[in-house]
């Protein structure tokens, strides 16, 4: 098979007058005015539970952009049932055939369906425009294409035969079916968490975040029109426990792809660990889960504080910071930090924050009260700090209309203050400043100050404070961005993955992520 090659889907820009901006603003006008029911989907067949729940607009949460129905242990075990009894079908067509089914969503999400996901997107999860093209168009038609491309490598990768004999490996799926667990901040990572297994021929129970199964609904509206056959996908939103205890605890559990939070994370491998003996095989945990993404500049990027400040700004704010990427805590010397703290002040007080479906915004609420609470707490936290900590910029919030945080940017003079080690998942950084000539220590510190290694940037002029950054640093993060923000991985360019804390470093949209979907058979025939 020779499979098209892949390219990264253009940004669509948005800006006045171009033609996608009106599609998109009436397409936002006729949800916003509807509201929507979202079932189950088990076996291809829509189940209305009757149990339901709201999903709310987070920056405006009086408006219930629709219903959702939630899996109760029963749908559970039928979604199981349905999955396996396609699986045979399913890892027996040929790759070809699954592959045109996921390059013929990507062509519909290219052109019909951008709208849709990106609108579900900016109203269900209060991302901007821009912020929803890079996500729900853009990173979504990329992991489509590139996982295409990546998997018909993996599948040619063959071993050697010697004389008489024929040499293979058969890239099975995994035995039973694969538990995807989808975060609410990234509508391509959803996609992907399924789709990804499903190319390889395995079958899926699929748990969008409830937050997110607004946009995770059209998802399947996509992959159902693209010809994706009933119960290869099945939605299940929901309550996390009570579906994760029915599927974590199956004997057919062939795998778990999650993205999300660290503890949740490390309570389903425990969930696996104590059942370990109940499965048919060892089950693959691949999991993406938190970060303290940091930024760390040098003396020598005095030369650009216009980058840097751009990089704070833009790494620690977008999206209103609940990247798993974002830049959550920032390292500057003392000789920058005078030219540095007046323009991070000015560029964040220039920010707009209101409701999405407002172009000129550049950032929309926090998604839910939890979340809200959350950060708050960490604001007044910062506020009681005394001599410890100091608030830079921001530092309110207001839950009237939506879930809204300002731009809140905090010096800290411990390097060990629980802003900067633990996740907040909002518009909150941490800055400590550094004497200069305590460089190398302070990248250690930076190195230990947190369990998490996801994302992380250094700003550097200077060719060897780059390489020492580089080795000090060298296990504190699985995506190191050298002079740019530590957000907006590409796929393709940059496969994106962390250790420690962060995960299991499978690089989501890479053959190393496909090749977890697999479990390869050796076959030697002797002539
Ligand atoms: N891949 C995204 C980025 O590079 C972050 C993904 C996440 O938040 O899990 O910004």
């Amino acid at each position: 098979t020779r499979v098209p090659p892949a390219q990264n889907e253009p940004i669509l820009s948005y800006a006045p007058g171009a033609p996608e901006r009106a599609v998109l603003q009436s397409t936002l006008q006729r949800m916003a005015s509807e509201r929507l029911d979202i079932p189950l989907i088990i076996g291809g067949k829509e189940v209305r539970t009757g149990k339901t729940d709201e999903v709310r607009m987070p920056h405006k949460h009086s408006h219930v952009l629709a219903t959702l129905h939630e899996a109760n242990a029963g749908h559970v075990e039928q979604a199981i049932q349905n999955a396996l009894s396609v699986k045979d079908a399913w890892s027996q067509m040929p790759f070809q055939e699954r592959a045109a089914i996921f390059l013929r969503a990507a062509e519909l999400l290219a052109t019909r369906y951008r709208p849709l996901l990106n609108a579900s997107t900016m109203l269900g999860q209060s991302k901007t425009a821009h912020q929803a093209e890079i996500d729900a168009a853009c990173e979504a038609i990329d992991f489509l294409r590139f996982n295409v491309a990546f998997a018909e490598q993996l599948l040619s990768q063959q071993p050697l035969s010697a004389p008489q004999t024929w040499n293979l490996t058969d890239y099975r799926p995994l035995d039973g079916f694969v538990f995807a667990v989808a975060p609410f901040n990234f509508t391509s990572i959803a996609l992907n968490l399924c789709t990804a297994p499903a190319l390889m021929g395995n079958v899926v129970l699929f748990k969008p975040a409830s937050t997110a199964a607004y946009s995770a609904w059209f998802v399947m509206e996509l992959l159902r029109e693209a010809g994706l056959p009933d119960g290869v996908i099945n939605f299940l939103p929901g309550d996390g426990p009570t579906i994760g205890n029915v599927a974590l605890t199956s004997p057919h559990l062939g795998g778990i792809h999650f993205t999300g939070s660290t503890p949740t994370f490390q309570g389903m491998w425990r969930t696996v660990g104590e059942n370990i003996q109940r499965y048919k095989q060892y089950p693959r945990l691949v999991g993406e889960t938190g970060g303290k993404d940091f930024i760390f500049a040098h003396a020598s990027a005095a030369d650009d504080v216009d980058a840097l400040a751009t990089a704070i700004v833009r790494g620690g704010y977008e999206y209103q910071g609940q990247k798993c990427s974002a830049a959550s805590r920032v390292y500057i010397p003392e000789s920058i930090w005078p030219k540095l703290k007046p323009r991070l002040q000015e560029f964040i007080s220039e920010l707009r924050m209101g409701d999405v479906t407002d172009f000129r915004n550049f950032m929309g609420a926090v998604i839910d009260e939890k979340s809200f609470k959350k950060v708050s707490s960490y604001i007044e936290l910062a506020k009681a700090g005394g001599a410890e900590a100091s608030i830079v910029a921001g530092g309110d919030a207001d839950r009237s209309e939506g879930w809204f945080v300002k731009p809140t940017l905090v010096q800290l003079t411990n390097p060990r203050h629980r802003i900067m080690q633990e996740e907040i998942f909002a518009p909150l950084v941490g800055v400590h400043v550094y004497p200069d000539a305590r460089f190398e220590e302070t990248l250690r510190e930076c190195d230990q100050a947190a369990t998490y290694a996801l994302t992380g940037a250094v700003f550097a002029r200077d060719r060897k404070a780059i390489a020492t950054a580089s080795r000090e640093l060298r296990h504190a993060a699985g995506n190191f961005y050298i002079n740019d923000k530590p957000t907006g991985a590409v796929v393709g360019q940059q496969p994106f993955g962390g250790s420690r804390a962060s995960g299991t470093n499978d690089k989501a949209g890479s053959m190393l992520n496909l090749v977890r979907w697999t479990s390869p058979r050796t076959i030697k025939e002797t002539f």
